[in-house]
């Protein structure tokens, strides 16, 4: 089966004589045993759900992995794949990973001795040069918010020759349009917040894997840190995924379309989408995924008044977040990547001026059009 018909068919197949096309909601926090010596599949909530586990079987069988685990956020599921990082460990990460992740490294994790180094470009990275105490990357590609694209391919297989864990964020890309698992990849993280749920209603994270031991391990940490998905948000994720496909389709076109305007733009200095020709990891992109999402940033001229830009912005809504079917636009400065230093983000390029732009399923001139009248209210 395809892809598409896999995320409106995929999940549990039950025999219950009440089945429909949708998966029922178990909103139910324990489950009744048969006797002391025979438990069933389901025993209590935290532990495993049916509308969970529904879930997670169409997650995998999209991602083409042996498994997957919900969980309540993204970040929770990004803090269980670091879960597997002993204290006196270094993981290597990429220069502009999401703020949340840059904040657990970087305030929570490194204050119980799990340390880290960013590395500025893996394109480039010597791994004969990695210290002894690095034990594993993790990857963000394209980065956000600059749309910097890293080589998965051939980075993951340089990682793998120095036995290191690799754990690629793909939250941006889903597994629709890129496959980490299929260059080596250990573990594979998701805010489903994002494209996965789709319609900026439901918070949840997503972990896939192949091992199997590393699965046990990973789903007895959730168990323990308490945070799987709730019953109810797995319902609605799993709706959502359904449409991705056909969501993303219109977000890829759309994005392509609002990229080429807004790069011939004379208010624009700078255009950051890997779908432009001239962007840096154009053909990477090309190489290793499907597509090339449906986020970009651009550096605003200073010919044009930053706020009234957008407060004049009538269909883009300014809030963070993306991947939901209307489009977003914020300022990572102040918006998203708060966590980092001002100097560290003038460091890595997150210049004061730049709007990161989360483009969603509405007509795409509808969405040129409103940016030209922002552009014209705004002109110094
Ligand atoms: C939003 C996001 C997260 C965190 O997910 P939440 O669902 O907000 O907890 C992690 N990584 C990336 C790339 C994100 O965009």
């Amino acid at each position: 089966m395809n892809y598409e018909t896999k995320a409106v068919h995929g999940g549990r197949k039950d025999k219950t004589g009440f089945e429909g096309p949708s998966y029922p909601v178990y909103l139910s926090s324990t489950f009744i045993q048969e006797s002391l010596n025979d438990f069933g599949e389901f025993v209590y909530t935290r532990s495993a759900n049916p509308t969970r586990d529904n879930l997670e079987k169409q997650v995998a069988q999209l991602e083409g992995s042996k498994y997957a685990l919900a969980t309540a956020t993204g970040m929770a599921a990004t803090a269980l794949s670091l879960s597997i990082l002993e204290p006196g460990d270094k993981v290597l990460l990429n220069n502009n990973v999401y703020g949340g992740t840059w904040g657990l490294v970087n305030e929570f994790l490194s204050e119980k001795g799990i340390t880290y180094e960013v590395v500025d470009d893996f394109n480039t990275y010597d791994f004969s040069q990695t210290p002894e105490d690095v034990k594993a990357i993790f990857l963000e590609t394209p980065s956000n918010p600059l749309l910097y694209v890293t080589d998965l391919e051939n980075v993951i297989k340089d990682a793998k020759e120095k036995d290191l864990s690799v754990i690629v964020d793909n939250t941006f890309m889903t597994s629709y349009l890129q496959k980490p698992h299929e260059f080596g990849a250990d573990v594979v993280v998701y805010s489903a917040t994002k494209y996965y749920g789709g319609h900026s209603d439901v918070m949840a994270g997503l972990l896939t894997v192949n091992d199997d031991e590393l699965y046990e391990r990973l789903k007895l940490t959730r168990k323990f840190l308490g945070s799987p998905l709730s019953a109810f948000d797995s319902f609605l994720l799993n709706r959502g995924i359904k449409t991705l496909h056909v969501r993303y389709d219109r977000q890829l076109e759309n994005t392509q379309k609002v990229a080429e305007y807004l790069d011939q733009h004379d208010g624009v200095d700078k255009t950051y989408y890997p779908g432009l020709e001239n962007s840096q990891g154009y053909e990477i992109q090309k190489r290793i995924a499907k597509g090339a999402g449906a986020v970009l940033s651009i550096e605003l001229s200073d010919k044009y008044d930053l706020d009234l830009f957008t407060r004049s912005l009538e269909i883009f809504d300014l809030a963070v977040s993306l991947g939901g079917v209307e489009s977003l636009i914020c300022l990572p400065a102040l918006m998203t990547h708060e966590t980092y230093s001002t100097d560290l983000q003038a460091d890595i390029g997150i210049k004061p001026n730049l709007l990161r732009i989360a483009v969603g399923v509405e007509n795409a001139d509808d969405l040129i059009q409103d940016l030209e009248q922002a552009f014209e209210k705004s002109r110094k």
